[in-house]
């Protein structure tokens, strides 16, 4: 048996942000009303960010448990934030994998039995679960509502990325109004939160929202990290800039990009590793190198615009 078979988890990725944090708790609490028990349990894979601390502190929800090691045969699992292999919970094969509840590619994980999959491309996990608290007539609190609408805000740049849709802006006003919060004041404190980002080392600065790819043959790093102050941008540039040379040799990944992105001007500055990365860059979007990064206006999205990119340049 499992170390966890009397629950069934709910857990978003690995490098945990405001979505998987916050999806997690809120599928959980949709679930458990829904079927009127308390078998749901949220968790996660790692430590909450800085952002998602304010969010939690906020609305005054405690932090999901952390699934320590891996699942084992008789764990019962549901994947919300994410579907590949790479990104989620160790001994997932051992796992029975119950749902998906996802707005990402579909990285290729393979189950053993049939399971209920829910993913839509709209910007935000978060999007989804309170499109299923409508839909089953589950009603919404402020803690839930304020968790949802951070996730949407967190995932989409305050509506301004391009992977918003407009059932992300309609589940954003509406879970705004139930949590009391105005999104243009609540947002600009929660990215503040999350982005002191100058007292943090390199390390620790690549793997706050770090994701693997694998491509092929190649395994790819995208991380990403936002500020909404652009004048640190160039030297947390500098700073990571060795880190991420030296590093990429040690784990074991061919090429590793972390996005810069500037929240207010909405651009990104990316830092490329590893052999032909930044010609990964240069021709994917047609910009001139400056040393080992590359400046892209308009690029905010991870999933949308990089991922898209690299994986064109491996065709
Ligand atoms: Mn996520
Ligand atoms: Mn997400």
């Amino acid at each position: 048996m499992g170390k966890y078979s009397d629950k069934i988890l709910v857990t978003g990725h690995k490098n945990p942000d405001t979505d998987s944090i916050c999806s997690s708790i809120t599928y959980t609490n949709f679930k458990n009303k829904l079927e009127n028990t308390d078998k749901y349990a949220a968790m996660r894979l790692g430590n909450v960010s800085d952002e998602t601390k304010f969010v939690l502190d906020y609305f005054n929800m405690p932090e999901p448990a952390l699934i320590e090691g891996a699942l084992e045969e008789g764990d019962k699992v549901i994947l919300v934030d994410h579907n590949e292999k790479s990104q989620t919970v160790d001994g997932i094969e051992n796992a029975e994998v119950l749902e998906i509840i996802d707005h990402h590619r579909l990285g290729g994980l393979v189950t053993a039995t049939p399971l209920f999959m829910r993913v839509q491309p709209v910007g935000c996990t978060g999007t989804i679960v309170y499109q299923m608290y409508k839909e089953n007539g589950i009603e919404i609190s402020r803690e839930m509502a304020g968790l949802m609408v951070s996730a949407i805000l967190s995932d989409t740049l305050l509506f301004r990325s391009p992977t918003c849709t407009e059932a992300d802006k309609i589940a954003g006003k509406e879970l705004a109004a139930i949590a009391g919060i105005d999104p243009e004041v609540y947002a600009k404190e929660m990215f503040k939160a999350g982005s002191n980002l100058c007292e943090k080392s390199a390390e620790e600065i690549f793997n706050i929202d770090c994701k693997k790819f694998e491509m092929g043959e190649k395994v790819i790093t995208v991380a990403q990290v936002s500020t909404i102050n652009s004048d640190e941008i160039e030297d947390i540039h500098k700073k990571v800039s060795d880190f991420m040379g030296e590093g990429i040799k040690a784990s074991g990944c061919d090429m590793a990009f972390l996005m810069i992105t500037d929240i207010i001007n909405e651009s990104s500055t990316v830092v490329c590793a590893g052999e032909g990365a930044i010609d990964v860059m240069t021709d994917g979007f047609e910009v001139e190198a400056n040393g080992d990064a590359v400046y892209l206006p308009g690029v905010v999205s991870r999933k949308k615009q990089m991922v898209p990119a690299i994986m064109g340049a491996f065709k």
